[in-house]
């Protein structure tokens, strides 16, 4: 039985494994951290469950390919799904900008608001409704599809073409200016930080929300990780874990073994990087197999933004039934950044939807703080000071309550910080490039990755993970896991098989 060696337990990595042992192959996942899941998890503080991912996924509608791939994985097998009313709400002066998963609530909410922008409303809710029908490709990697695959894969992305071609090319915020209304100039803009992201990146988790195709599995995000853990081991997959791959024995184009931090080595036939791509060309190939599609980016960070969150987990005495699930509110003089410039909004997340994530009559609450260039380095430094980085956290913490404290003064007292979690913190337990949460964020004038995998120069080891298409997330992580074991089943002329025999 032919060997696979898989780096990294995170979503990708499991699935490699699930689809490894599918298929015939004896496959070990090695991680660093002591538990599986990567950047899919959630931690527990105080009595209280904190989710640390999903504020959707893309694939929770059936009839779907990606759906069907989730079952067949086991994330989703069974699994109850929560269905937020909107994907977010925006307030701003007052008025509740809400992104309802229904486009017709949608449209007529955002016409009681601005009359005056029919036109744009309606166009731009005729634009969503035509993503409707596009479902993320899940089958074969088109690195191994035949001629007329090609051709019906082209056809099925046909919706997706004209709406690219229209939003890819402006800015959110260019998006955001044809409204005439401030508020829903405001809520469209808050979508993205300031600068050259492209309004697909609006556009696109519209389409799959409300289209129905991206909600919430109820149990969160490290429950959906374990489910997946516990498919790979009852396939008969072993984990290594607490056992960080350090380095690649290599003898021409093929990888022979891989030296762990715990002094193992363990070889193999193939091998799969389900890590950080940073991790596998500069740490374990020693750059000496430098990607120029990666290099182009990671030397470009303009046109290639990376972003990471300080991500705040407080914990509210109270119930938020009256709350929606993801609100965006105004806040002033809240320093987070330290760089004298306020921030402008807090965007909190409750789960009072999840009743074992806090005693009864409590909720958990979850605030995202995206952090950029400037702020990455700032928090590089910081870290090599615990002292510092600690009281950092704290002065984050006080300061997001104080803001929360102040936008419903009936909170007041009666919520706790459980844990502020920086960009440093996914480097720690994730090897994740300057605590990256996503691969490089859509600009106007970046092009979309769309990697094979493959490592030039080297036969048995290929790449799977987040980062090697758009629009990245845990649906390409879960995709490129199994288009790995696809492509070794090519080269080892078997069939691919999709459910155990
Ligand atoms: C706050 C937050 C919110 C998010 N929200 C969403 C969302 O709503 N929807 C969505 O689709 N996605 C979301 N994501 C993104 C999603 O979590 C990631 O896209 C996905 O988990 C990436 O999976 P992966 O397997 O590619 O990589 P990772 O999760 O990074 O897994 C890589 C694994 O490799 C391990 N590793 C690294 N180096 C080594 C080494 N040398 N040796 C051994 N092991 C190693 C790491 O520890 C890790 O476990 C969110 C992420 C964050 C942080």
């Amino acid at each position: 039985m032919k060997k696979i060696l898989i780096i990294g337990g995170g979503i990708a990595g499991l699935s490699a494994g699930i689809f490894a042992q599918k298929n015939g192959f004896h496959s070990i996942v090695v991680e660093k951290h002591h538990t599986l899941g990567g950047e899919c998890t959630g931690w527990d503080r105080q009595g209280y469950h904190i989710d640390g991912c999903i504020h959707w996924l893309v694939g929770t509608k059936k009839g779907t390919g990606i759906h069907d791939l989730w079952v067949t994985v086991g994330a989703l097998d069974g699994v109850e799904i929560y269905h937020p009313e909107s994907l977010i709400a925006v307030e701003h002066e007052g008025i509740t900008v809400h992104f309802y998963r229904d486009l017709e609530q949608l449209q007529s909410s955002w016409l009681e608001i601005s009359p005056e922008d029919r036109k744009e409303i309606e166009q731009f809710c005729m634009d969503i409704k035509k993503l409707h029908g596009f479902s993320i490709p899940s089958g074969k990697p088109i690195d191994l599809m035949g001629p007329l695959e090609k051709i019906r894969y082209i056809i099925s992305m046909k919706d997706v073409g004209p709406v690219m071609e229209k939003y890819g090319k402006i800015t959110v915020k260019e998006l955001a200016g044809k409204f005439k209304h401030p508020a829903l100039r405001e809520a469209i803009a808050s979508f993205m930080p300031e600068g050259e992201y492209s309004a697909a990146s609006v556009l696109f988790p519209l389409g799959t929300f409300t289209g129905g195709q991206s909600s919430i599995p109820k149990g969160g995000s490290r429950a959906l990780a374990e489910r997946m853990a516990e498919r790979y081991r009852s396939l008969g997959g072993t984990v290594e874990t607490s056992c960080e791959a350090l380095d690649a024995e290599i003898e021409g184009r093929t990888v022979k073994s891989i030296g762990c931090k715990s002094g193992r080595r363990f070889e193999a036939d193939y091998f799969i990087a389900a890590c950080d791509p940073k991790v596998l060309y500069e740490q374990l190939l020693e750059g000496r197999y430098p990607d120029p599609q990666f290099e182009k980016r990671y030397h470009n960070p303009e046109v290639y933004p990376l972003a990471s969150n300080i991500y705040i987990g407080i914990a509210y005495e109270g119930d938020m039934k009256d709350i929606p699930r993801t609100l965006k509110f105004p806040v002033e003089s809240v320093d987070i950044n330290q760089d004298g410039k306020p921030i402008e909004y807090l965007q909190m997340t409750h789960y009072g939807y999840e009743p074992d994530f806090a005693p009864e009559g409590h909720t958990v609450m979850t605030f995202a703080i995206n952090q950029f260039k400037q702020e990455l380095e700032r928090w590089e430094l910081l870290v090599e000071d615990p002292d510092a980085y600690n009281s950092e956290k704290k002065r984050i913490g006080k300061e997001v309550i104080d803001a929360v404290e102040t936008r419903f003064p009936s909170m007041k007292g009666k919520l706790k910080l459980l844990d502020v979690a920086t960009p440093q913190t996914y480097v720690r337990y994730c090897n994740a490039y300057r605590g990256a949460f996503m691969g490089f964020w859509p600009t106007i004038s970046g092009k979309t990755l769309n990697h094979p995998g493959a490592i030039k120069g080297l036969d048995n080891l290929m790449l799977s993970g987040q980062w090697l298409q758009p629009p990245g997330g845990l649906p390409v992580a879960v995709i490129t896991g199994k288009d790995s074991i696809m492509r070794i089943c090519k080269k080892e002329k078997k069939n691919f098989r999709e459910e155990t025999e």
